[in-house]
């Protein structure tokens, strides 16, 4: 059915619900998956108002999330996965991660927000737009 399918956790609640739904898709498709966590740059947020290092920073919260994905892979005894945490703006990097690694099938949560929230733009949303692979948008409740 699909030949790569990724999934992108945001490591939070609802990422037991997004994974088990790529999970069971790549067993029906025998295929291979890819988990990802995106981490937006400190910088971005506090540019130079903090009179520090933020190096370290980054770093440690790169390897806080790289464990997290190795242990939900290992938990639930995945083959033919691959992990990677990312840095910069989560839609972007699906997007070009995506492209670069002939992904066909994208998931994500999705909170199924109404109106102007949507409009505005969810993560769902944001990889909805300019992705070029079909995407799965798994419903979560808040
Ligand atoms: P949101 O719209 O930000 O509530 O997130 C909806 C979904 O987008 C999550 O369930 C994830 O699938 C994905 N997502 C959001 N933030 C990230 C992130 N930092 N890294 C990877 N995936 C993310």
């Amino acid at each position: 059915m699909y030949n790569h399918i990724l999934v992108a956790l945001d490591l939070g609640k609802e990422t037991d619900t997004v994974l088990n739904k790529a999970v069971a898709l790549q067993q029906v498709s025998s295929c291979k998956l890819s988990m990802i966590h995106i981490i937006e740059p400190i910088s971005y947020a506090y540019g130079g108002d903090i009179p520090m290092d933020l190096g370290e920073v980054q770093q440690q919260l790169e390897d806080r999330s790289t464990n997290k994905l190795e242990e939900l892979k290992n938990s639930r005894q995945l083959t033919n996965t691959d992990c990677s945490v990312l840095v910069g703006r989560p839609e972007s990097e699906i997007h070009h991660f995506a492209e670069e690694n002939n992904v066909d099938l994208i998931v994500v949560g999705s909170h199924g927000r109404h109106g102007l929230q949507l409009l505005l733009g969810s993560t769902a949303n944001g990889v909805l737009h300019g992705a070029k692979c079909d995407v799965l948008a798994v419903r979560v409740h808040q």
